[in-house]
């Protein structure tokens, strides 16, 4: 396939709409061989609807329109992975849509247990559930029964012994390790990414945990939002 220089602005337009690969226009001056051999491998890629890795080569879900190498990277580093570009494309973008929706949910719940003085519902954040997360109507740190905190303490302990944390390096029967030193990045303190993100923590009966690491018991169904 041959693009000429002189539309290649119209061109790459094109390819975006219908690949869904992103070519620079500041490109069209160095415009070389090596860039048009991309080019036409990223749109065989897609063209032929070939399986391509679910995370970028950052590690996290990539999202929206690559460049040709980048095309390329992501088809090399399909692994197992069976989805096409652009299906990949549409899961990563829903993937962390709907995980952000959950969270900004889960965020949101309140206690709305009685304040002991005036009666009124509490406004303070539910503890965390595993399999759960912040449930409305669920007690506070305040509001919730010891029997409920002992519960909760029980569903840790048992998420620790059956397993070890993906997000940072405690095997089973070991509470996560939660770095506390400033300063450093998260990979510098021992974690791992987790389905292209930086494990999050949530007390759960007292103590912290790394979200995954609950996940991998208590599987999390994303709800689309409203
Ligand atoms: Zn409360
Ligand atoms: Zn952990």
């Amino acid at each position: 396939m041959e693009i000429a220089v002189n539309g290649f602005n119209r061109e790459a337009a094109r390819i975006e709409t219908e690949y869904g690969i992103a070519i620079y226009p500041e490109r069209v001056g160095n415009m070389h061989t090596d860039l048009a051999r991309y080019i036409e491998v990223a749109i065989g890629i897609v063209a032929r609807k070939l399986p391509v890795a679910v995370y970028g080569a950052d590690s996290r879900r990539w999202t929206g329109p690559q460049s040709p190498r980048q095309v390329f990277a992501l088809y090399e580093a399909a692994g197992d992975n069976t989805a096409d570009y652009l299906t990949q494309m549409a899961l990563n973008t829903e993937r962390i849509k709907a995980k952000k929706d959950d969270l900004d949910r889960s965020l949101k719940q309140k206690c709305l247990r009685p304040k002991t003085k005036t009666g009124e519902p509490c406004q303070m954040r539910p503890l965390y559930q595993a399999g759960v997360g912040h449930q409305e109507g669920f007690g506070c740190w305040r509001h919730a029964t010891d029997k409920e905190k002992l519960e909760l303490e029980k569903s840790r302990i048992s998420i620790e012994v059956k397993t070890g944390c993906p997000g940072c390096k405690a095997g089973p029967g070991e509470a996560c390790l939660i770095p506390t030193e400033d300063g450093l990045t998260p990979a510098q303190a021992g974690l791992t990414m987790v389905d292209g993100e930086w494990p999050r923590v949530r007390v759960l009966g007292g103590v912290e945990i790394h979200v995954p690491r609950i996940e991998l018991i208590h599987p999390r169904v994303l709800e689309p939002a409203e």
